[in-house]
């Protein structure tokens, strides 16, 4: 199969093709229709699948760049995972004008970040932890997210992250898109699967 096959703007496609992606990959083909029809959508999907893609393309298609608020939230276990997230949306993100990504991580100072947030981002990738602490200082707000990411899902439940992640959702808006990547699908994935997705598509690769 051809990425052309898949609903994408021409400007998504070429930038695919410049990235050096000719075909999408299994859970990509699966995924990109329903993200981009709006569908919740659980994933089985290890890192090297080409998992950020299979999110990040819907993320960006689905985007309006004028409007500068937080459209698109990716909760991800580490900063590691966090920083190599953001900078994949970067360069997806490439297929349209002035979109901003913005990454809040744990373990440095919280005053730069706000600092950051108050000029406005379109994508926000960051750990549970941080996340919570900017929705209680009211210094991030949740009201225009159209999706939500969970990367490593089980790693994130692994981390003992389950409360923190719940207490995000619930602060999400309620008519959001909630798409779930996790490499095994454990008891607590299913239920926070049944939990907080809406008639969730199963994606298995
Ligand atoms: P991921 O599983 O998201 O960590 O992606 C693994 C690697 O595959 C990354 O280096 C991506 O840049 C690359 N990649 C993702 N999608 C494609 C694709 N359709 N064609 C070629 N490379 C890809």
């Amino acid at each position: 199969s051809s990425f052309n096959e898949l609903p994408l703007s021409r400007s998504m496609q070429s930038n695919l093709s410049q990235l050096g992606y000719s075909e999408p990959t299994q859970v990509q083909a699966k995924t990109i229709p329903l993200a981009i029809k709006g569908k919740d959508v659980i994933a089985m999907a290890k890192t090297g699948s080409g998992k950020t893609a299979a999110f990040g393309i819907g993320l960006v298609e689905g985007l309006n760049a004028r409007h500068f608020a937080c459209q698109g939230l990716v909760l991800c276990p580490t900063r590691e995972l966090a920083d190599q997230v953001a900078k994949s949306l970067r360069q997806l993100a490439r297929a349209k004008q002035n979109v901003k990504v913005l990454t809040l991580c744990g373990g440095v100072a919280i005053g730069p970040q706000i600092g950051s947030l108050s000029h406005g981002a379109h994508l926000i990738v960051g750990t549970p932890g941080r996340i919570q602490d900017h929705l209680r200082k009211g210094t991030l707000n949740l009201d225009h997210l159209r999706t939500v990411v969970l990367d490593e899902a089980d790693r994130m439940l692994d981390m003992g992250f389950r409360e923190v992640i719940t207490d995000i959702l619930e602060q999400a808006p309620a008519s959001r898109q909630t798409l779930m990547f996790s490499a095994t699908w454990p008891d607590a994935i299913r239920q926070m699967s049944s939990n907080y997705q809406r008639e969730p598509v199963d994606v298995r690769v």
